[in-house]
């Protein structure tokens, strides 16, 4: 009985019909497709992009060189060597982050003391060479300056949280 039922039911097209009434109600609905690059859904101030190091408001690179970001790096991406000032202060010589091996886990920006390392909201980025895959201390600082607004604004957000 079961097997006479289904064959008139195909036989009326049923099914067709409820697929097609389904892609009418949906013809008539306001669209969710988002036009990127020209449009743009909102980030959280948490996301967790390009990465960047930031200076004080005198110039004076935040970094301490204490190494904790290095340690704490699940891939192993941040390389660091670092040397002491005249004035008896800790600085890096040099901050790499291979950009390859980094899976964005924001390990590095949770474990820094002064706020150094951090991860902007930037996720529009690409290398045209592997060798690009590396960003030194330079890029990084350079990154920070560029986008020190956005970075102070995002943090000052998620204050409350952390
Ligand atoms: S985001 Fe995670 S994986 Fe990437 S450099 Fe920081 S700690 Fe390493
Ligand atoms: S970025 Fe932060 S955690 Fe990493 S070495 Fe510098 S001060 Fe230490």
């Amino acid at each position: 009985m079961q097997a006479v039922t289904r064959y008139l039911r195909s036989l009326m097209l049923l099914e067709l019909l409820r697929g097609l009434s389904v892609t009418l109600r949906y013809f008539f609905r306001p669209k969710f497709t988002v036009r990127y690059p020209e449009e743009k859904t909102p980030k959280s101030n948490r996301f967790r992009g390009l990465h960047a190091l930031r200076r004080y408001p005198n110039g004076e690179e935040r970094c301490i060189a204490c190494k904790l970001c290095e340690a704490v790096c699940p891939a192993l991406a941040i390389t660091i060597e670092s040397t002491q000032r005249e004035d008896g202060t800790r600085r890096t010589t040099r901050y790499d982050i291979d950009l390859f091996k980094c899976i964005y886990c924001g390990f590095c920006e949770e474990s820094c003391p002064v706020d150094s390392i951090v991860e902007t909201d930037i996720h529009e980025f690409h290398m045209e060479q592997r060798s690009e895959s590396i960003v030194t201390k330079p890029q990084l600082l350079a990154i920070g300056d560029r986008f020190e607004a956005q970075i102070a604004a995002n943090r000052e957000r998620d204050a409350a949280y952390r």
